[in-house]
């Protein structure tokens, strides 16, 4: 995998790994550590976590299997330094200007209670009152990629996305306005700003933390759990990503029973292992699909 890394990014050595600038980030001093024993690349940074087949994928921008094509023919152009500095400082601007939306639309949010958020949280069996990072707002769902201008503001559940700080670096937008509570799965859910590596924290982090694959998911979990510390990755896939505290020890994975659920679960887990965090799994009882499912009673049986 250095060998890879290397075309590209200046690696030194760090021990028995070794470490350069992110590819990935804009920094000064390394974080980006390859092992080669494990065949995995780490950055402490922005937490990249990956193979050298996703190496390729995210640092080519193709999809598997060009990337597994170009590995397989050796042939991998590399990219002249100045070339990429300004790619990813063009990116990193980009990626600041969403942050800043997500950090508005967060802002002009209120508390959950009494508003259509809460309406639509009960309609799925949520009775708790949520954590004030799950908001009610009216924000657009998308924005006109020549002018710019943002389309009409629709209620959403606002979910809050914290970095490793606690501060909201993103948001998860659930729209559910045309939507019948009855159908449920119909809402849509649109994420903005940062959310690889933060979480919606629905509670503190102990030495033992939950990890659900959506917001009501961790909800229903809570409700049911009462006490639960639970979190919400935004994505089975993310959950390595996440900059977990320190005193986190070990990862309980809240999976979902369908196979796309469990084929996430599984790579998340092996992804956390890696960094050295105990993993174990809990799932709904085989009748439901996921959390809230079970929460309401609705089985996958009809
Ligand atoms: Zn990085």
């Amino acid at each position: 995998m250095s060998a890879v890394v290397g075309r590209g990014d200046k690696l030194i050595r760090a021990g028995r790994e070794w470490k350069c600038c992110c590819p990935f980030h804009v920094e000064k001093s390394a974080s980006f550590y390859v092992n080669d024993a494990k065949g995995f690349a780490h950055c402490f940074g922005c937490g990249w976590h990956g193979d050298i087949v996703r190496f390729v994928m995210d640092r080519q921008g193709c999809d598997f299997r060009e990337a597994y094509n170009r590995l397989a023919n050796d042939d991998l152009p590399t990219w002249a330094p100045a070339e990429r500095a300004k790619a990813i400082a063009e990116q990193r601007l980009e990626d600041l200007a969403k942050e800043q939306d997500a950090r508005q639309f967060y802002k002009v949010s209120v508390p959950i209670a009494g508003t259509p958020g809460e309406v639509y949280l009960r309609a799925r069996g949520i009775t708790i009152q949520p954590p004030d990072v799950v908001r009610f707002g009216m924000v657009p769902s998308w924005r006109d990629p020549e002018s710019g201008d943002w389309g009409r503001k629709r209620p959403a559940i606002i979910c809050g996305a914290q970095d490793a700080t606690g501060a909201v670096v993103g948001i998860q937008r659930i729209f559910f306005e045309k939507d019948d509570p009855r159908r449920g799965r119909k809402d849509c859910k649109l994420s903005l700003g940062t959310i690889r590596g933060s979480a919606l924290r629905l509670a503190p982090a102990g030495p033992c933390i939950v990890m659900a694959e959506g917001p009501e998911d961790g909800l229903s979990i809570m409700q049911e759990g009462p006490g639960l510390p639970v979190w919400v990755p935004f994505g089975t896939s993310m959950m390595p990503q996440v900059q977990y505290p320190p005193q986190v020890r070990k990862v309980i994975i809240a999976g979902q029973n369908n196979t796309p659920g469990r084929v996430a679960a599984n790579k998340a887990a092996i992804a956390l292992a890696d960094l050295g965090l105990e993993v174990s799994f809990v799932w709904p009882s085989s009748r439901f699909d996921d959390w809230n499912d079970q929460l309401r009673g609705v089985a996958n049986d009809g």
